[in-house]
């Protein structure tokens, strides 16, 4: 986990023997995985470690530094569609203490998150097999989390009817983008004040060892989400709001 170890340096986390055998372990479950189901495109070892790992992690310094005073961490977090772990995971074994849900819809993914949290020993973890549209509606996740993240799950006018619903308010939304991102901000700006969020950060980061610039958009949760939304029948997709 040399890279991992590396890149965590330059973001100013510093992993335990216990963590780093915790991120190694996890590599070995997602390449034994994949060779039988198709989790990732990414299964090396020095492309989990940076496309992966240090990619979920990057957003850390911002949410800790946007969250207040010194080094605050999320109680309890979501990540929304989170397929292979991602970034939910990296920030659990990073944060121990912060309990999590991991939420997506497809079986095979939740499987493989059981079996992770199962053998990294991970406390206060619930996997969830679910549309985030349906259990975005449900009392017990409902306006809870003090951080909701997602990577790779949809267009950011999609993305936040699926995310805001899910923070307390005073909460975080945070997603990660690509360098399309400006485009797609300014196709959501007026869903995510409809949905009660206020854009707190946009900022440009720089993943450890990798060239890709990736965009971290923060979301401060300042309203109550309007009862109606999620909406379903596929409409966050189909039809954005803005
Ligand atoms: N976040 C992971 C990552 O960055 O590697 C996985 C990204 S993968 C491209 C998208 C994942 O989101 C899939 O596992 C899919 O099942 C899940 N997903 C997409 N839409 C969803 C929804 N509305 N509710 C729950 N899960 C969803």
């Amino acid at each position: 986990m040399d890279l991992l170890v590396r890149g965590c340096n330059q973001l100013g986390i510093v992993l335990s023997e216990k963590q780093i055998g915790q991120f190694s372990l996890y590599f070995d479950l997602l390449a034994e995985w994949n060779q039988k189901m198709n989790l990732t495109a990414i299964d090396d070892l020095a492309g989990v470690q940076t496309k992966h790992f240090l990619d979920s992690l990057v957003g850390l310094p911002l949410i800790q530094e946007e969250m207040g005073e010194g080094k605050a961490t999320p109680q309890w977090a979501i990540d929304v569609g989170s397929g292979a772990g991602f970034p939910g995971l990296p920030l659990k074994i990073a944060c121990p203490d912060m309990k999590l849900v991991l939420l997506d819809g497809t079986g095979k993914k939740v499987r493989f998150l059981e079996e992770v949290v199962a053998a990294l020993k991970l406390s206060q973890v619930e996997v969830v097999q679910g549309r985030a549209e349906e259990v975005g509606h449900n009392e017990r996740y409902r306006g809870k989390f003090d951080l909701v993240v997602a990577r790779a799950v949809a267009r950011l006018n999609t993305l936040v009817e699926y995310l805001i619903p899910f923070a307390r308010q005073g909460g975080f939304v945070v997603t990660y983008k690509g360098p399309g991102a400006a485009e797609e901000f300014m196709e959501a700006r007026k869903a995510i004040d409809l949905l009660g969020g206020e854009v707190a950060r946009f900022a440009p980061v720089q993943v450890p060892l990798l060239e890709e610039e990736r965009r971290i958009l923060l979301i401060k949760k300042q309203r109550r989400t309007p009862a109606q939304y999620p909406r379903g029948q596929g409409l966050p997709r189909k039809s954005p709001l803005g």
